[in-house]
This record gives C-alpha cells, sequence and structure tokens, in this order.
C-alpha cells in the first residue's frame, strides 16, 4: 500500500478521508482544543462511527508520543553533554505542550486508517 503526497497534505489539513472537502474538526488541531464534527459538513460521512471509535486513536497517539520524545531527547543527547536521563525529562517537558494536537491528530489519523482497510458506504 503506497501513500500519495495529497493524502499526506489532506491528513494535515484534517479533511474528510472520503470527500476530502469536509472538516474533521471544527478548527484546526494545532490551535487548542478543537470540537469534532459529528459527520462531515460535505458529504456527512460519520467520523465517530460507534461508541469507544477513538480507543484506536489512543495508541496512535501514544505511539506518536513516545516518536517525538525520543526524536527531542535524541536531539539534546547530539547536541549537550547531558546524561540521556535529563535529555529526556527535557524532551518530555516540551513535548506536553504538544500532547493536546497530537492527541486530536491522531484521531485523523484513525479516521484514515479505518476508512482506508473498512470504507463507509453509506
Ligand atoms: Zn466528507
Amino acid at each position: 500500500m503506497s501513500i500519495k503526497a495529497s493524502t499526506l497534505v489532506d491528513i494535515l489539513r484534517q479533511r474528510c478521508p472520503r470527500c476530502r472537502r469536509g472538516k474533521i474538526f471544527v478548527s484546526s488541531v494545532f490551535l487548542g482544543f478543537p470540537k469534532m464534527h459529528e459527520r462531515c459538513p460535505v458529504c456527512l460521512l460519520r467520523f465517530e462511527r460507534e461508541p469507544g471509535y477513538f480507543l484506536g486513536a489512543m495508541y496512535i497517539s501514544y505511539g506518536l508520543a513516545v516518536l517525538i520524545i525520543a526524536l527531542i531527547a535524541a536531539s539534546f543527547w547530539a547536541v549537550t553533554d547531558w546524561w540521556i536521563t535529563k535529555d529526556t525529562i527535557w524532551a518530555v517537558v516540551l513535548f506536553l505542550p504538544m500532547a493536546p494536537a497530537i492527541t486530536y491528530f491522531s484521531r485523523v489519523l484513525w479516521i484514515y486508517l479505518d476508512q482506508t482497510f473498512d470504507p463507509d458506504q453509506s
């Protein structure tokens, strides 16, 4: 399975995976705590397909968090002579303000993943 560049752009812009026009959130996930549309405003795709649907998104957000913290810690480790523990603590501190955006953004990834393997035909 290959991912097209346009798909990545649509994911970053948080557009509906089906029509690629409707917004998933009322405002951007990078600007705070956005409210999620129940259905796509354009094609009416239901974003939360069932209760607990976004549980899968939690695994994605956990994976992203670990990845980002590891990257920041590795960068510190490369440019400072701190112990790896101190690098990691600072990486976590710097990651925290990003946490809400990562949490919401992982929902976008989850919806795309789910619609790729199990498209909603309704
Ligand atoms: Zn749509």
